[in-house]
């Protein structure tokens, strides 16, 4: 074709494109919208419409919402009628109407009787214009005036989601819930839930999270502004994008305060939202998993208010995961619960202080404790300040803050000073700012004043520098400006108060902040007290009971108490599942610790696991080749999630078909990660003093040496992978025909082009021979002897991904047998098994 000839094609195209997304992202008066209909904004991110959030057939409760259109997983980010849904008692068809009077009522569609949700919008007169209702690429549903005043929009009325370009609004009034995100009750549950997070107004320039009335986290203060931004560099995909950076911005100007975020270009979908577990998370869309990635978190481990007890603090700059710690000069206060991680009881001081003859350490990028007292006016200086609290001998720390530097209204320096305990501190990696705190440390004379000298020269270049105390994530402060009247205010107004959470967390466990956590009673009545008739499974670590908790039902693991399993990986596998979010594996919805029981909540899936329906000759039945084949798949995609997606590098190390549990739709979902140990980005391989997991899943270099890295997964992914193939146990000694395990039989039948004999009987009909094959060959690939010969499971999942039967070995991917032939005999010896080299033989 021509280029004109093209040109003209294209333009064809265009217009109908333009001409169809012009009647698709908006609404009018008499057009109403209704169940099985939606509007998809003008490029296509977003749609909004009828929803059943708990997929049930016929749906027993629809909201009214917006979510991503062009992403495979019903991702919602907006809710109209949160608390009021259509109910499949409701006698007629509900319907989303524009009124004359610029307003969207969601009703029954038996009129006025029957709204369940409008908005209240008395910005126009009836007749004098005719309003719409458009639905932007950013999420945002607007009314608009037709003089285009824009009289709504959905972006006001946040619910869990922030998204680019919403406001966070800071608001010098009592504590305004719809200035807040508030979660969900549950997974499919939309209404309000516990938790909250914003701003609050005594201390506007910090964010919270609450449970209730309980505040769980406080961030940092903010003291100064600054362009900042981190790259996520492990959120990296098809589309090739190797970094999202997202800039939050605390605004100020005439009319209000708030903090807002824009993306980079180029980013893909990526969204705050506050998940109905208390979790306030960044995630971003992975095509390549084709899942959300959390690729920031909050709060995490030991940054949950005043966790670290009075006087600890929460090292964040331990990797992986933040640490309690004691304050310069202090020690903890129960050695032994500390050393159990229970951290509650917090530190006392080592040395008693000698009164106002004591000296100041200077503890840089720390995020301050709470209960501070501002002292001295806005512009006093630093010796000032110190002087402050040197004379003040129950004076225990100060900071000197330069609050808002390069502000048009001049610099305002605030002095913070704490007496008594200090609660919540925290120190914070050194690309999120922090800022110095000076503590009091009893000392010579001469010590102090070497001390002191130190601390000056810290403190210089640190303000010099503008710090930000992070109050997000990768996020920078993009710009400040406008009057700081309100901010002033909000300064003097705390110059006489001290922070109002004092005594929030008093009487409560730790544990209690960090996971969703649920009562034993509450679970012993939900297994009518652990009962045999509630119990589904017995495993290595104890029972499993089936119950009902909160409306839902659950999967109780009740570890045993000779379990192996400790203190210590009983929070490996909470801290670790909670996080975790993906379709193919298992969630962990709480857990309990209490009186010497551990529990844990997990999703309940109907259909048993694989292995009791695999090699059950009643279940098997089930399993067709198509069902077969996407269950391989999904599991190679929760495992590289696991190992690439997720925040930390999770290997599995007991992947095997007992641990693949199957939902109502036969599809799978991995569990059990008990033994999941969390790596470094850069750490590729660790070694362990306990050989754990399952003989004949377990890759050689573990058995043997008790190494492991992301390759023990893809081994024991081979072997499980002709499993599924096979409709043969690993270790089965009956149908393998005299082979030592399971590996060498399919490797002997892959070398004699007998591949696809493999399958088992009953799918051998229907089973597409491409595709057998394609598994066979990515099997035999990871279950290779030398970790580095085996692909990662990001190659592993493309190669999976080849269509059969079009199916040609892909490039990156070495053929196995070539590569075997044009090995040397001492290679050969070196790679290879014995058995294996029996067979080339
Ligand atoms: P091990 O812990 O020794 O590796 P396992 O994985 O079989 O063995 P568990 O994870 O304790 O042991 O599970 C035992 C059984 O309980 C499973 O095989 C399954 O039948 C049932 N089960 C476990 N979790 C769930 C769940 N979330 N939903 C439904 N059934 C479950």
């Amino acid at each position: 074709m021509d280029s004109p000839a093209l040109a003209c094609c294209t333009m064809a195209l265009s217009v109908l494109f333009l001409s169809m997304s012009a009647a698709d992202d908006r609404l009018v008066p008499g057009k109403p919208l209704s169940p099985g209909n939606t509007i998809v904004s003008d490029g296509g991110v977003f749609a909004l419409g009828f929803f059943n959030p708990s997929n049930s057939t016929p749906a027993n409760k629809m909201y009214l919402g917006i979510w991503y259109n062009d992403i495979p997983e019903l991702t919602v980010v907006w809710v109209a009628n949160r608390e009021t849904p259509v109910t499949n008692t409701t006698p007629s068809t509900p319907m989303l109407s524009l009124t004359n009077t610029s307003n969207l009522v969601l009703s029954n569609g038996d009129g006025d009787r029957n709204v369940l949700w409008t908005t209240t919008n008395m910005a126009t007169v009836p007749g004098l214009s005719t309003p719409t209702a458009v639905l932007l690429n950013t999420g945002n549903l607007i009314i608009r005036s037709s003089n285009g005043t824009t009289l709504w929009q959905s972006f006001e009325h946040r619910t869990d989601t922030f998204l680019a370009g919403m406001k966070l609004r800071i608001k010098y009034s009592a504590r305004n819930i719809d200035e807040l995100l508030v979660s969900w009750k549950g997974p499919s549950d939309p209404s309000r839930g516990r938790f909250s997070y914003g701003s609050d107004p005594d201390t506007p320039l910090q964010l919270f999270l609450w449970d209730g009335e309980r505040l769980v986290a406080r961030s940092a203060q903010w003291t100064g502004y600054l362009v900042m931004s981190l790259r996520q560099d492990q959120v990296t995909d098809a589309m090739n994008i190797s970094h999202i950076t997202m800039y939050l911005a605390a605004v100020d100007n005439d009319d209000e305060i708030y903090f807002t975020y824009s993306l980079s270009d180029g980013s893909p979908p990526t969204r705050a939202v506050l998940t109905y577990s208390g979790a306030y998370q960044v995630q971003s869309w992975s095509n390549r998993s084709s899942a959300w990635a959390v690729i920031w978190e909050w709060p995490l481990a030991c940054n949950h208010y005043n966790y670290c007890g009075q006087n600890g603090y929460c090292d964040e700059t331990v990797s992986p995961v933040p640490t309690c710690k004691c304050l310069e000069g202090f020690e903890p206060a129960n050695m032994e619960e500390w050393t159990n991680s229970r951290f509650s009881m917090g530190c006392r001081r080592k040395e008693r202080l000698r009164g106002c003859r004591d000296n100041f350490l200077a503890l840089p990028e720390m995020k301050s404790p709470d209960r501070f007292r501002l002292v001295g006016g806005e512009q006093s200086t630093i010796d000032e300040c110190a002087a402050e609290c040197h004379h003040n001998c129950s004076c225990v720390g100060y900071v000197y803050r330069n609050v808002s530097g390069g502000m048009p209204g001049g610099d305002l320096m605030s002095c913070l000073v704490w007496v008594g305990e200090l609660v919540d501190a925290g120190k914070l990696r050194a690309e999120l700012g922090g800022e110095t705190f000076y503590l009091r440390h009893e000392g010579t004379d001469a010590e102090g004043e070497r001390i002191k000298s130190k601390a000056v020269s810290i403190v210089l270049p640190v303000l010099g520098s503008g710090v930000l105390v992070i109050i997000c994530i990768s996020l920078a402060w993009l710009r400040l400006k406008g009057k700081n009247k309100k901010w002033r205010k909000g300064e003097k107004k705390r110059l006489h108060g001290t922070s109002i959470y004092g005594e929030t967390v008093e009487g409560n466990p730790p544990h209690d902040q960090e996971f969703p956590f649920v009562r034993l009673e509450e679970i012993a009545l939900a297994t009518e007290n652990f009962s045999e008739t509630c119990m589904i499974g017995h495993g290595g670590f104890g029972k499993v009971y089936k119950g009902t908790l909160a409306g839902q039902e659950v999967a109780i693991k009740r570890l045993s108490r000779d379990s192996q399993q400790g203190t210590k990986e009983f929070r490996n596998e909470v801290i670790l599942i909670a996080k975790l979010q993906h379709r193919n594996l298992v969630r962990l919805l709480g857990c309990c610790d209490e009186r010497d029981e551990k529990l844990l909540i997990y999703e309940y899936l109907p259909n048993k696991s694989l292995d009791a329906t695999l090699f059950d000759d009643s279940r098997k039945m089930l399993l067709d080749w198509t069902t077969r084949f996407s269950m391989i798949k999904g599991i190679a995609r929760g495992l590289l999630y696991l190992h690439e997606d997720s925040r930390f590098t999770i290997i599995h190390r007991d992947l095997k078909a007992a641990n693949v549990l199957l939902d109502e739709d036969m599809k799978p979902k991995i569990a059990d990660f008990g033994m999941a140990r969390i790596f470094n980005d850069n750490q590729q391989n660790a070694n362990t003093q306990r050989v754990v997991g399952t003989y004949g899943y377990m890759a050689p270099e573990y058995a043997m040496e008790g190494v492991f890295s992301t390759k023990y997964d893809a081994y024991s992914f081979g072997v499980l992978l002709l499993e599924v193939v096979t409709d043969i146990r690993r270790n089965s000694n009956s149908r393998i025909m005299g082979f030592p395990s399971l590996t060498v039989y399919a490797w002997n039948m892959w070398k004699e082009e007998k591949t696809e004999e493999l399958p088992d009987s009953c799918i051998m009909d229907t089973c597409s021979p491409g595709e057998v094959l394609l598994c066979v060959h990515v099997a035999l690939l990871c279950v290779q002897e030398n970790p580095d010969d085996r692909p990662f499971m990001s190659s592993a999942c493309s190669s999976l991904r080849m269509e059969a039967p079009h199916f040609r070995p892909p490039s990156f991917l070495p053929t196995l047998r070539d590569k075997v032939l044009n090995w040397s005999e001492s290679e050969m010896i070196f790679r290879l098994p014995q058995t294996v080299l029996h067979l080339l033989r």
